[in-house]
């Protein structure tokens, strides 16, 4: 295998591995294509990723076919530039660069104006007859190969700088003289021989193999590695090095460096944006030292800047710069991110790769690019990271204000929420009933929190990790939420709290920036999403490329409507419990929970029946014409009971029941794994009256907006946690027996299905047997992962994190379905359904329903639908046409 690709000059380009990113890195690449396009690039070579794998692996040793390679590739930089390295007379100098496979900004090192040393510092001047630029560049290299190849603190010299500029009364960089860089050449050679014992290396040859080495090691940072675990980049990946000549872009006025891209990267607007610095060299632009000046002349006006634009200052340059941009626009057919010099006049391309956007900026070009001709709709859905459309689906903070930022927590749930601290939920929704805005500030949150969660704007969390019940809920839910911020402490019974060295108290203004995990005093002011134009859009086009329906998990009507406007086809999941926490008619749960007998429960359940019955009209009246899944009902029973001896006090009267009797009652509840104990269809086998009640309201509800509008939803009734076909045999029969009772009582008849969740591996393996009882199967996908690992999700964030982080799991199986394991199940779930009914409606309802990940291997099983949550909706129609691409 080739370990060395040469580019540029009269380099051939044709080694489909010099294009590969995985084998030449992603700038070598590039640079390798560019060159063959025909635009200038400096001329250079690239040393492949497997080099620095298998370096990296024996220990840090270099091959000798490596050693050769390098050699012979030099010379072709030789060649093409017409300068030796190490001639004293005209040397040639290199930058020596990393490149791996994507970019990962900052963190890795250059090098550049490597060859320099006491003998080429004096050729250097003389064949460009500028001394200043000779000596400015070796006090730069020995900077730079000091910190990123001898491992020495950058920090002393730039100490040693900023001494010899205060001395002088000297503001910038470039008011030092060839004499006042020279004297600091010699003073950073001592630095160096003081600092490692050892005079800075002038044999060229030892610079070169010692930034190679650099570079390597580069992958093994500290670094590195945190931004690799960050975003998902495997350790044997490795990093390719280039080698490449110098260009000069700190040769006097006629000379300048920069970084622009082909649109705006923020507002995806068809205009030149970038930076640029003259008499300048590579970090210059970025490092903050002076100030960059604007590229266009446009762009200068608008912000009402002094110094001229590179489009005014150089014209000539500017303009060939202008040409490139649209051949790379032409060629990649993608906004492009580069980096670019000028030397004396002439323009060289140094980088260029896809540029990195705002998902604004990303619906924007894909669309225009389409109306530009320059691609196609189809790869105008694919380029649109689905996930990107987060940031665009809630209100965010005005990115102008000012920000008092307090604390910082756990990104939990992104968007801008702004109000009142409240401390329960119940505040919660007595305050916002009465109009406030409200920010519920808890410990950690509970199911029975879920009132005071939906009244408020947002959630912020002292305790809890990503996948607590409050950032799941949130997310859910659409609410902003900062989880975790340990600096965050309450204090209920005087109603403060203190964030950090802050003492607040209940109704005090708090705003939270959910993507951040932010909490700031008082408020943030904040804009609203838009949701048409360019969004609209590509919408459409993925809508039509698509082949699975998105429907939606929902509960109420304002989510209902929400979800309709985001495109949502039904309602994959209606989790009927989290109606029974409303406050009007907890009580009457209670007292059905707490019942002693069959009697009992019947009397609360008659109370509850007309609720539940005006919770369904709302909905359907929403949904009417779609399918609709409603669960019946499925968490333990004693999450419903009383806590507090006030609510126990509230319930004794209204019951006329002792405290203590019914103390003992919640007692008798308690379960020791609730998780896997009285719940899901066990609660409909044990107290059949409750699914009865439930049915009934159902079937009730769509014969009355049946009537009312001449239009019913589908509604398809969803038995949970069923593992045996005969536990579905008993309440389908259940369902269908109410059914009948009430078409008959409404002289009126509406179609329906009744099915089941697979949400256990027992009815995994059992779907064959369990599909002749089921019309459909939802994969429920949160209790399957929970019960296939064995790993319980309110648990588990205690050791997730260490788990992903040492490459046990890829991801949060929580977040992104484990499909190698629990997608067996679910694939086997499948083609056993389909083999005993051929026309079963396959449909996915956890939390996996709008992760694209897991939407694209939903896809590959051929389910009928995904159902996310109300604002992952949007998400998970363009990844379901992802996946059908
Ligand atoms: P990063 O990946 O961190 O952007 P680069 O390898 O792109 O690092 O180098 C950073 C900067 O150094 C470039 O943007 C460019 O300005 C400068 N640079 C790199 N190689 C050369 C070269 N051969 N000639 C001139 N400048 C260079
Ligand atoms: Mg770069
Ligand atoms: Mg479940």
């Amino acid at each position: 295998q080739q370990t060395v690709y040469t580019f540029g000059g009269a380099a051939p380009h044709d080694d489909p591995r010099q294009r590969d990113k995985t084998i030449t890195g992603g700038k070598g690449a590039n640079l390798a294509e560019m060159a063959s396009i025909g635009l200038p690039v400096p001329p250079g070579f690239t040393i492949t990723t497997e080099e620095s794998v298998r370096y990296l692996r024996e220990g840090a040793d270099f091959s000798d076919a490596l050693r050769s390679d390098v050699a012979n590739a030099l010379k072709h930089i030789e060649a093409a530039v017409g300068k030796n390295f190490g001639d004293a007379a005209d040397p040639l100098l290199v930058s020596v660069r990393s490149g791996a496979r994507v970019s990962m900004p900052g963190m890795m090192d250059t090098v550049l104006n490597l060859g320099l040393n006491d003998a080429t510092v004096e050729g250097l001047a003389n064949t460009s007859g500028d001394e200043r630029f000779a000596w400015d560049s070796y006090r730069r290299f020995i900077q730079m190969y000091s910190d990123v190849v001898l491992g020495l603190d950058h920090g002393l010299f730039e100490e040693a700088l900023e001494i010899v500029k205060e001395d002088n009364g000297f503001y910038a960089d470039t008011e030092l003289s060839a004499d006042d860089w020279r004297a600091l050449v010699t003073e950073f050679k001592a630095l160096v021989e003081q600092e490692q014992g050892k005079p800075f290396p002038q044999d060229v040859t030892e610079q070169l193999w010692g930034a190679i080495a650099a570079v390597f090691d580069s992958w093994d940072s500290d670094r590195a590695k945190v931004y690799r675990r960050l975003n998902d980049i495997p350790a044997d990946w490795g990093t390719a090095v280039n080698v490449q000549a110098m260009v000069f872009g700190n040769m006097g006025d006629t000379s300048a460096t920069g970084v622009a891209f082909t649109r705006d990267p923020a507002t995806g607007n068809r205009a030149y944006y970038g930076e640029y610095l003259i008499n300048a060299q590579g970090e210059d632009v970025v490092a903050g030292i002076r100030t960059p000046q604007y590229l266009t002349k446009d762009a200068r006006e608008t912000a009402g800047a002094k110094p001229l634009s590179m489009e005014e200052a150089m014209p000539d340059a500017y303009g060939e710069l202008a040409r490139v941009f649209d051949l790379l626009e032409a060629h990649y057919k993608d906004m492009q991110d580069i980096e670019f010099t000028v030397e004396r006049g002439k323009l060289w391309m140094l980088q260029t790769r896809s540029g990195k956007r705002t998902a604004k900026a990303a619906l924007k070009m894909a669309v225009e690019m389409v109306g530009e001709g320059l691609i196609d709709e189809q790869e105008a859905v694919r380029r649109v990271d689905p996930m990107a459309l987060d940031q665009l689906l809630h209100p965010t903070l005005d990115p102008d204000a000012p920000r008092d930022v307090m604390t910082t927590g756990l990104p939990a749930s992104p968007g801008a929420a702004a109000g009142k601290i409240v401390l329960d939920a119940d505040t919660a929704e007595q305050w916002s009933q009465r109009g406030d805005k409200v920010i519920l500030v808890r410990v950690e949150t509970s199911p029975e929190d879920i009132h005071g969660m939906h009244a408020a704007q947002g959630i912020l969390t002292a305790r809890g990790g990503m996948t607590s019940h409050a950032a799941v809920v949130a997310r859910g839910m659409g609410r902003p939420c900062v989880s975790g911020a340990s600096a965050v402490s309450i204090d209920r019974d005087t109603r403060t709290l203190r964030i950090g060295d802050k003492e607040l108290k209940e109704g005090d203004e708090i705003t939270l920036d959910g993507a951040k995990g932010q909490v700031m005093l008082g408020i943030v002011p904040t804009v609203e999403p838009e949701l048409v134009g360019d969004f609209g859009i590509l919408m459409d086009w993925a809508d039509k490329l698509r082949r699975m329906r998105v429907r939606t998990n929902a509960e109420t009507p304002d989510d209902c409507r929400m979800a309709r406007q985001f495109g949502a086809e039904g309602i994959g999941l209606c989790r009927t419990e989290h109606m029974f926490f409303d406050a009007g008619r907890i009580s009457a749960v209670r007292q059905m929970i707490l019942a002693e007998d069959e009697a009992g429960r019947r009397k609360a359940l008659e109370v509850l029946l007309p609720e539940q019955r005006a919770d369904f009209t709302a909905i359907f009246e929403v949904m009417a014409g779609l399918p609709c899944t409603i669960r019946l009902l499925d968490p333990p029973l004693h999450e419903f009971l009383p806590h507090s001896d006030s609510e126990f006090a509230d319930l004794a009267d209204a019951t006329g029941l002792g405290v203590d009797h019914l103390k003992r009652r919640a007692g008798e509840l308690h379960e020791f794994n609730p998780m896997l104990g009285h719940r899901g269809c066990r609660l409909g086998i044990t107290f059949p009256e409750i699914y009865e009640m439930q049915a009934r309201a159902i079937f009730e509800a769509v014969c009355a907006v049946q009537k009312e509008s001449g239009e019913a939803p589908l509604p398809e009734i969803m038995i949970p946690l069923v593992a045996t076909r005969r536990e579905l045999e008993i309440l389908r029969a259940l369902v269908e027996r109410v059914a009948e009772e009430v078409f008959e009582e409404q002289g009126a008849r509406v179609d329906y299905l009744v099915g089941t969740m697979i949400e256990l591996p027992r009815a995994a393996l059992m779907a064959g047997e369990i599909a002749h009882e089921g019309a459909f199967f939802s994969f429920g996908t949160n209790d399957l992962t929970q019960t296939t690992l064995g790993v319980s999700r309110d648990d588990s964030a205690r050791f997730l994190a260490p788990y992903v982080d040492k490459g046990i799991f890829p991801r949060d199986p929580f977040v992104s379905l484990d499909i190698d394991g629990v997608g067996q199940l679910v694939e086997m779930a499948a083609d056993r359904g389909r083999a005993t009914r051929p026309d079963i409606k396959l449909g996915i309802c956890g939390e996996h329903g709008g992760d694209p990940a897991s939407i694209s291997f939903c896809e590959e099983v051929g389910l009928d639908y995904v159902s996310a949550s109300p604002y992952r909706v949007p998400i998970a129609r363009l990844a379901a046409a992802q996946a059908a691409l």
